[in-house]
C-alpha cells in the first residue's frame, strides 16, 4: 500500500552558510544598519532559507525556527514579559527593548542565560515576576505569509511550548505558577490559532521539558494545558520533543493532539519500547526523528529505512513524517565549502545540507519501496565505510596500550592524606596559596602575532620568541604582585580544545562548521574522527620556558579528557567512554612529559565535566563512571609530590560533590564569587577532603573588587575548609579581560590573602 510521508526537518539553522545571520545583527548593534535594513536582511535570509531547503527536496518547510537573538526571548518579549528594569528604555516595545533584554546596555544588565538542555546552546531564561502577560505583536504570522510568497509546499509554524516555556522561565513560586499559567495559555491558544488561520498546515509545539523527570503534577499540569489548547484551536498540533525519550509515555500519549514528533536518535530505545509496550494511537501523525540533528555524519539509509520499517509495523494506516531528531540548529549547516578537508573524511560528513537529502531518500523508499537515487545510497554506505576502515580509526598502539590498562593505571598509589604530607614539604607554599586559572589578557599584540604567523607571515621561530617575551613579562608581573604559584599564560592558545586538538592525532578542523553557542556568539567544534594520540609534547617547551624564569612554581596547563570531548563534534562508531579513554590516554602522556621536565603542579582543567550529564537522572552514573575514570587515567601517573589541580567554572557543587569528590584531584579551583553562599552550604553538609580553590572574583566584568569583598568570601569559607587545604584565585581564566584591570585586580586578592594569614597569625 502507498502510505502518506513526509520529508520534514524540526527546524534548519537560521544562521545561513556564512553566518550572514550573525553579520546582520552585529551590524545592527553598531548601527550600521537601520531597524528597516535589518528587517530586510533578516527576511531575504528566511526567504532563501525556505527557497533551499524546498530544492534540496523536503515536502514541508518549517517558519518559526528563525530568530532576533533567540527563541526563547523572541517568545517573552511576545508575551510582553519585559522585566520592569527594560521599561523605561526608550521605544519601548522596539528591538532596542528587545536586544537590550538580550545583551545589557550601559546602565542596565541582560538577562540570564543559561544551557538550553544538553546542548551547547545557551538561551535567555524569561522572567515571570507577577508579569501581566499580553500578546504582542505575532511575528510568526508574519514570517508564515513571508513564506506563503516565496513557496506553494507544505507550511509547518514552530513553537517553543507552553510547558517548556513556563518550566524554564524564572521569577514565579508554586503559589503563583496558577496565576502564570492562567494567562499564558490563552496567548498561547490565540498564537496557535492565529497560525492556522494564516494557513499553517500544522504547529509543531516543542516540548523538549517532556523527556525530563515529570512529577504527577507536572503531568496534570500538561493534560489541562493541551486540554484548553485542543478546545480553543483548530490548529493540528504536533507535539514534539527531542533529546530523549518522551516522558510518561502511556499518560501524555493520550494527549488531544494530531500527532507526535519522537527522538528516535537519542531517546530511541524509551521510545520505541514505549510504542511496543503501549501502542501509538492509530488516528495520529508520528514524527518520526531519524536523523541526527546533532552530529555530523552520515547516516546509514539502509539500516535507518529498515528501522521505520520496523516501526511502521505498529502503526500500518498512520501518516508518518520522516524528520531530523531535533532542530538542525545544533548541526553546522553545509560540508561544501569544506574543500581542505581529507576525502575519507569529508564524504563520511553530512551536516544540515546534507542530512536532509537523506530524510527526503528516506521518506521516499517508505513510500514507494524503492530507492529514488540508488547510486546515492551506496556512495553514502562506501563513503561510511571507507572511514571505518581508514588507518585513522584502526590505531593498533593505540588500542594495544588502551587494553593493556590495569587497574593501578586509574588510581595514585597513595591516599591523599600522604600525598599532601608529602607535597607540603616538598612544594613548601605559604598557607592559603593565591594563584591564578591559567590564561592572561591576550593583547591585541598577541593576537596579531598568531593571525600573522598563521597566514605564514611570521615565522615559528619570532611567533614563538614573541610569545615567551610575553610569559617573560608576566612571570615578572605575578613576582611583583606576589603570587605563590605561577602560570605561562597561555598566550599561544585560543581556544583551550582546539589547542589540544590541533597537536592530537584524531581531529580535524573545519573552516565553516559553525553552530551558535548563544546570541549570535557562534562556536566551531573540533571534529574527533579518528584515534586519538599523542605523538609528542604539547604544552612542555611554555611551561619550561615559563619555570626557567621565577624560582616559584609554575603550573602545567591542560585541558581535561573529558571537556574535550564535550567541546567536540564526536565519531559515533565507538562509545563516548572509548573515545575519552582515548584522550585520556594521550594527556597521561602530555602529563607525565610537563613531570619529566620538571614541572611539580599539573592543572587538568575540566570546566565541561558537568555539562556532559545526561538530561535524566537515571543516567547520570553511568556518564560519571566513566568521565571520572578519564580524568583518573590522565592524572594518575604521577609522583606523589606532584601535585594534580583541576579546574571547573559553575559547577554548582552542591550536587556535584561526589564526582568531584571521585576525581581524587589534590586542589580544584571553583567559581564562587556569584555563589558563595550555596558552596558554603554544601561544604558543611559533605565534606569535601581535598585542597579547594575559592574563586574570590567574578572575572566575566571588568570591575575591580575591594579587598573586603574578597576577605568577606574568604572569612565566610574559612569555616568550612581546612586552612591547609585552602587556596586562592579568581574565578576563572582571565584571557577575555584587559591587563590593567586584571593586575589591579590581582593585587587586591593577593592582599585579601594576606589578611586572612594575618588574623591567623601565621608568618608570610
Ligand atoms: N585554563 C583555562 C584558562 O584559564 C581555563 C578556562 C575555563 O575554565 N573555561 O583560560
Ligand atoms: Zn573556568
Amino acid at each position: 500500500m502507498k502510505v502518506s510521508v513526509k520529508a520534514a526537518v524540526v527546524g534548519y539553522p537560521y544562521i545561513g552558510e556564512n553566518r550572514e545571520w550573525k553579520k546582520i545583527v552585529e551590524r545592527f548593534w553598531k548601527q550600521e544598519l537601520s531597524e528597516r535594513e535589518l528587517q530586510l536582511e533578516f527576511a531575504n535570509l528566511r526567504k532563501a532559507s525556505i527557497k533551499k531547503q524546498e530544492a534540496l527536496g523536503l515536502t514541508q518547510i518549517t517558519v518559526g525556527d528563525f530568530t532576533y537573538y533567540d527563541r526563547m526571548l523572541d517568545l517573552a518579549f511576545l508575551f510582553n514579559m519585559i522585566p520592569e528594569r527594560y521599561q523605561h528604555i526608550e521605544g519601548a516595545k522596539t528591538l532596542t527593548t528587545y536586544y537590550a533584554m538580550a545583551r545589557g546596555n550601559d546602565d542596565t544588565v541582560a538577562s540570564e542565560m543559561t544551557k538550553w538542555f544538553n546542548t551547547n546552546y545557551h538561551y535567555i531564561v524569561p522572567e515571570y515576576n507577577d508579569a501581566k502577560l499580553q500578546l504582542n505583536h505575532n511575528i510568526y504570522v508574519d514570517w508564515l505569509n513571508e513564506a506563503k510568497e516565496v513557496t506553494g509546499i507544505e507550511l509547518k509554524a514552530t513553537l517553543i511550548g507552553p510547558y517548556t516555556f513556563a518550566k524554564l522561565t524564572k521569577g514565579y513560586d508554586e503559589k503563583q505558577l496558577a496565576s502564570f499559567m492562567i494567562q499564558l495559555v490563552p496567548l498561547y491558544s490565540t498564537l496557535i490559532q492565529q497560525l492556522a488561520e494564516a494557513g499553517a498546515s500544522s504547529v509543531q509545539i516543542e516540548e523538549p521539558a517532556l523527556t525530563l523527570e515529570l512529577t504527577e503534577e507536572d503531568i496534570r499540569l500538561v493534560e489541562e494545558i493541551y486540554k484548553q489548547l485542543d478546545e480553543a484551536t483548530t490548529a493540528n498540533i504536533i507535539l514534539t520533543t527531542y533529546f530523549e525519550a518522551l516522558s510518561n509515555y502511556e499518560r501524555l500519549i493520550k494527549l488531544p493532539v494530531a500527532g507526535f514528533g519522537l527522538d528516535f536518535v537519542h531517546g530511541k530505545k524509551g521510545n520505541i519500547q514505549a510504542i511496543r509496550h503501549y501502542g501509538f494511537p492509530q488516528d495520529k501523525v508520528l514524527a518520526i526523528g531519524l536523523i541526527n540533528g546533532r552530529d555530523i555524519w552520515r547516516t546509514n539509509l539502509m539500516e535507518q529505512a529498515q528501522f521505520v520499517q520496523a516501526i511502521q509495523y505498529y502503526i500500518p494506516n498512520n501518516e508518518i513524517w520522516i524528520q531530523s531528531s531535533c532542530s538542525l540548529q545544533h548541526c553546522p549547516v553545509t560540508t561544501k565549502v569544506e574543500v581542505t578537508l581529507q576525502p575519507v573524511l569529508k564524504n563520511a560528513l553530512a551536516f544540515s545540507d546534507e542530512k536532509i537529502p537523506e530524510i527526503v531518500q528516506i521518506t521516499e523508499y517508505i513510500e514507494t519501496g524503492v530507492w529514488p537515487n540508488p547510486s546515492a545510497v551506496s556512495a553514502s554506505m562506501k563513503a561510511i565505510e571507507a572511514l571505518q576502515t581508514d588507518v585513522s580509526r584502526n590505531n593498533a598502539k593505540v588500542a594495544n596500550e588502551l587494553k593493556q590498562l590495569t587497574n593501578q593505571d586509574f588510581h595514585r598509589p597513595l591516599a591523599f592524606e600522604e600525598r599532601l604530607a608529602l607535597q607540603q614539604r616538598a612544594l613548601n607554599l605559604p598557607l592559603f596559596p593565591t594563584t591564578t586559572i591559567g590564561s592572561f589578557p591576550q593583547s591585541r599584540e598577541v593576537k596579531a602575532w598568531r593571525a600573522a604567523w598563521r597566514k605564514g607571515n611570521l615565522s615559528d621561530e619570532a611567533y614563538e620568541e614573541k610569545l615567551n617575551e610575553e610569559t617573560t613579562r608576566w612571570i615578572h608581573i605575578q613576582e611583583q604582585l606576589g603570587l605563590d604559584v605561577l602560570v605561562h599564560g597561555e598566550f599561544e592558545r585560543t581556544d583551550m580544545v582546539e589547542y589540544f586538538g590541533e597537536k592530537l592525532e584524531g581531529f580535524a578542523f573545519t573552516k565553516n562548521a559553525w553552530v551558535v553557542s548563544y546570541g549570535s556568539r557562534c562556536v566551531k567544534p573540533p571534529i574527533i574522527f579518528g584515534d586519538v594520540d599523542w605523538t609528542a609534547p604539547m604544552t612542555v617547551k611554555e611551561a619550561v620556558f615559563a619555570q626557567s624564569k621565577t624560582s616559584k612554581y609554575v603550573k602545567g596547563m591542560l585541558t581535561g579528557p573529558v571537556t574535550i570531548l564535550n567541546w567536540s563534534f564526536v565519531r559515533d562508531d565507538i562509545s563516548r567512554a572509548d573515545v575519552a579513554n582515548q584522550i585520556a590516554l594521550a594527556l597521561r602522556k602530555e602529563v607525565a612529559a610537563l613531570e619529566d621536565a620538571g614541572i611539580r603542579i599539573i592543572q587538568v582543567d575540566e570546566p565541561a565535566l558537568r555539562e556532559g550529564l545526561p538530561l535524566r537522572k537515571e543516567n547520570w552514573a553511568d556518564y560519571l563512571q566513566w568521565a571520572v575514570k578519564a580524568f583518573k587515567l590522565s592524572t594518575s601517573n604521577v609522583d606523589n609530590e606532584t601535585q594534580i589541580h583541576t579546574h571547573m567554572c559553575y559547577c554548582e557543587f552542591n550536587d556535584f560533590i561526589e564526582p568531584i569528590t571521585a576525581l581524587n584531584a589534590d586542589v580544584i579551583s571553583l567559581e564562587t564569587s556569584r555563589s558563595h553562599g550555596e558552596l558554603i552550604h554544601s561544604l558543611q553538609d559533605d565534606s569535601y577532603p581535598y585542597g579547594v580553590g575559592l574563586g574570590v572574583y567574578d572575572i566575566h566584568s571588568p570591575r575591580v573588587p575591594e579587598i573586603v569583598e574578597m576577605t568577606d568570601i574568604l572569612n565566610d569559607s574559612l569555616a568550612v575548609i581546612p586552612a591547609p587545604l585552602f587556596w586562592v584565585n579568581p574565578d576563572c581564566g582571565l584571557k577575555t579581560r584587559q591587563e590593567p584591570e586584571t593586575i589591579a585586580a590581582l593585587k587586591n586578592m593577593v592582599a585579601a590573602a594576606k589578611v586572612l594569614r594575618e588574623k591567623l597569625d601565621v608568618k608570610q
